[in-house]
Parts: C-alpha cells; structure tokens; sequence
C-alpha cells in the first residue's frame, strides 16, 4: 500500500499528449508528505509554546499534504518536558517541576513519515514557566502556609473587604507578569491588581464587597492549554472585627500587695504590638487607657485582706471583683489588671477525711487530668491531684488529708478570665506577656475563640507563645474535642 494524496476526487487529466503520470500509489506519486507543521490542537492556530510547571500543553502535528498512513513521532531531549502520545499526530507535553533557564530553552521535534516515503520534520520552542506565590513582607494582612510550606497551593492569604494586601509573585522560565494572567474564580471576592514586567513582585489583590468570601487566585498562562494553570492560592475576603477596649490598672491602696509592677503599661502600645498578630485574621484592636495619666486605678476591693483579687468563677467573679466592676463603670469592652488573684471554685458538698472523691459547684469546670491545686483554707489546706473528673465530681489520685466543709474553696490558677470586664494578672509574667494576654483574653470576649493546644497561638491555654498568628489552619481545642479555624470563627459585622 502507499500513500494516498489528501486531495481527494478524481485525478487530474493528463496533459494532452504527456506521458502517463507516475504511479498514484508509488512514492514518486507526489503524495509522501513534504513539510510538516506545529499548530494548536485545532490544526490551524498558533500553538502555545508556554507550558506551566507540572502543567501540560497539546499540540498537533499538521503534515502537507494531508493523507492518510501518516506516522508521527514527537521527541525532545529536554529535560524539563515529557511527552504523552509521543506516536499520535497531537501529543501532550508535560512540563516537569522546574522551569526552563531561558525563554525558548526547550526543543520538541515531530517527524513524519508515510511507508515508503522519507521523513520530513519540524520543531518547536517551548517555554516551561514555573510560578511561585508566597508570603509577601509588605503584606497587610494573614498569610497562613498551613504548616505545609512546600505546597503553596493550599496556603491562605486574608484581606479586609474593600482594602488591598499583597502576595509575593516569583516568576521563573524567562517571562515576566504582564506575560501571564493573574485572576480570582469570583472576583465579588477578590482581583488581582496588575502585575509587572518583572519576574520578582508584589502583586496587589483587593478584597472585594464581601463581609466573608473565599476564592482561588491564579496565575496562568495566556493561551488555552488543557492544564494552563501555573499555580493558584486561596484568599479570604473579611469585614475587619474592631476590638475597641478600656483597660484600667487596678490596685487597693489598702493593700499593700496590690501594688502593680506595670502601672504604667501603655494600653494604644499593647494595641500596636497585638495587631501584629490580630492582623492576619483581619481584626483590629484598639485600646484606651482609663486613667487620663496612663497611670494606675485606685479601687478598695481586697476585702479578705489576702492581697489578691479573690475571684469566683462560677459567679461571674464575686464581690471583690464586683467592686472593681463599679468603680470602672465605661460602656463597651473592659480590661482590668490587678496583681494577683486567686480563682476559685467551691465544694457543693462537705468532703470527709479520706475521701477520694469531692464535689464542685459546677460541672463547667476548666480543670484536666493530672492537675494539682490547693483545697481549703487555713490548717485544713491541702495540695490535691485530680486524677479525673465525670462533670462537678473530681476523683483524687490520693484521699484527703482533711475534712472539708461545703463551700471551702478550691483553686484554678487562671492568668486572666474573659468577659466583660476581662480580668488580667500581672503575677511574675514579663511586661509583654501581659499584653499578650490581653490579646489573647479579649480574643476569648470579642473573638470569640477558644483555647487551643497549638504553642504557636495566641490562643494557646498558657501564656508564653513564641509565634502569636491568628490562624486559618484549624488548630486542635484545649479543652473541647475538635479544631477552631480562628480566621473563620471570628464573628463578621
Ligand atoms: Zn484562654
């Protein structure tokens, strides 16, 4: 069998008088392919000659002239690309993970052949385009890398409704970002600013007209590819939550060991040094001091005279606290610090001399397994360890050394309580831990956000964390089964 000419329907006349022509069928017949081109899939447009990283790219071999028993055979000695389909006249090229040198760095050939005939071929240069999106140090808002900084796809970038952040754009192959496209999949969420002629950029996205939406940014080449995505990112629009609070420094001048180590902390600086972290989950706190000076607040309210606040839990704090409360009577979020305080819960029932198990006032207690605390007061006090509790009632991992009546006190070492006021104590913590902790006891009353486990939160149950981000990444609950994603949870005007 050979070839037969595309040009389908009846041959041509010979000319009058000529020879015969060649044999239709043999290989001087003038149907063995003689150019071959490179085309888009469609067989006529231009190809693309951008493939992303890991992305792909079909193009078409189109042979002159057409016929049937063409064979094709693509090939590249590049390593950057493989080849899909490498027989069939469309193959697919696959770029790998890294990018070309140069612009125009790879070769791909295609020859084709017809039995019979010799091969005729044709090349094309490619581009394997790699773009990296990350963190940007101009940024203004989040940037969560899900702890998974090796795969960018999954990070999240969060912006204020109707401001701009920016996310850091790295472009390798030789192009620059006014020769790829850059868009979000809704843009009521999120656009993309333009991008440079560079390869190394911010680029700009704004936050659309959304109290709370997300959407995929991503960067792709301009032609249509199968597979055009370069890379992508999520970004998440928010209503920024205002934290607005007073903070007073409280200490009883009849009592000498309520005197404060930090009079004069500097509530608008904590609220300069928090937004910091609070800013990566599109919240902005705002702090004024209650004392016109900056200065201390005098309030006469360690009644029991034991140089704490004494703090009843389970009744919104009691009445030493509800003096403070009286004398710091401001509209809006509160902030109290005092020197030291002892919270409390209280035996719902008188526990006898060896028992090994007792009864508190409530079941909504904060108390773990394995914590020691001291019960009772005077003589009668005694460290206990709770091995485990079902609800109010606490097993002990030892019987009591004493009796002790109903309502005799038992401690929770509490650095700080939300609510309204939120309660702070200075204790031996540095000056900046208790601006953290106003951070964080203000994320517990206006956030909404609970503890967690994870050390690098500023919601992590005790203070001292090195890296305070609010984050997107669910972190695990301390005291609850589950996960709280903090940029989600946070209530939205
Ligand atoms: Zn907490």
């Amino acid at each position: 069998m050979g070839c037969f000419s595309g040009r389908q329907g009846p041959p041509p006349p010979p000319p009058g008088g000529g020879s015969t022509p060649t044999n239709p069928g043999s290989p001087s017949a003038g149907c063995c392919p003689t150019s071959v081109a490179i085309k888009a899939p469609d067989g006529t447009s231009n190809p693309c000659r951008i493939v992303p990283a890991n992305g792909s790219l079909r193009l078409r071999a189109v042979p002159q002239p057409a016929g049937s028993g063409r064979r094709f055979r693509w090939s590249t000695s590049s390593t950057k690309i493989r080849l899909e389909n490498d027989t069939g006249q469309t193959v697919t090229v696959r770029g790998r993970g890294n990018a070309s040198a140069a612009i125009d760095a790879e070769t791909l050939v295609v020859a084709c052949t017809a039995p019979g005939c010799g091969a005729v071929t044709s090349s094309v240069r490619l581009t394997v385009v790699k773009v990296t999106f990350s963190k940007s140090n101009a940024q203004t808002y989040g940037y969560d890398d899900m702890d998974t900084p090796a795969a960018p796809t999954d990070h999240h970038v969060s912006v204020k409704k109707l401001a701009t952040t920016q996310v850091h754009t790295r472009i390798e192959g030789g192009l620059n970002g006014t020769q790829l496209e850059f868009v979000c999949d809704d843009n009521t969420i999120a656009n993309p600013g333009a991008a440079p002629a560079s390869a190394d950029f911010d680029l700009p996205v704004d936050g659309g007209d959304t109290d709370k939406g997300e959407t995929v940014l991503r960067a792709r080449v301009r032609c249509t590819c199968p597979a055009r995505d370069c890379t992508s990112i999520k970004i998440n629009t928010y209503a920024e939550k205002p934290v607005d609070a007073t903070v007073a420094k409280v200490h009883d001048s009849g009592s000498a060991r309520t005197a404060l180590r930090f009079p004069n902390l500097d509530a608008p600086g904590t609220a300069t040094l928090i937004n910091t972290k609070y800013k990566e989950g599109v919240a902005l706190m705002t702090l004024t001091d209650h004392s016109g000076t900056g200065g201390a607040t005098n309030v006469h309210y360690d009644l029991d005279s034991n140089g704490s606040l004494t703090y009843d839990i389970v009744n919104g704090g009691g009445p030493e606290f509800n003096k403070i409360k009286r004398a710091f009577a401001v509209a809006g979020w509160r902030v109290v610090i005092v020197r030291t305080m002892v919270s409390l819960y209280y035996l719902a029932s008188a526990a006898a001399r060896g028992a090994t198990t007792i009864t508190i006032n409530t079941a909504d207690h904060f108390y773990t397994a394995g914590d020691t605390t001291p019960l009772g007061t005077g003589g009668k006090r005694e460290n206990v360890t709770i091995q485990s509790f079902v609800g109010a009632t606490l097993t002990l991992a030892a019987p009591l050394q004493h009796a002790h009546s109903r309502r005799a006190p038992i401690e929770f070492p509490a650095a700080g309580w939300s609510g309204n006021p939120v309660v702070i104590v200075e204790g031996t913590t540095s000056e900046d831990e208790i601006k953290w902790t106003i951070g964080h006891e203000l994320g517990h009353s206006v956030l909404s956000l609970v503890d967690v486990t994870h050390d690098q939160s500023i919601m992590h149950f005790m203070q001292g964390a090195a890296d305070t981000r609010l984050r997107y990444k669910p972190l695990p609950k301390h005291y609850d089964p589950g996960t709280e994603n903090q940029w989600e949870t946070i209530p939205r005007p």
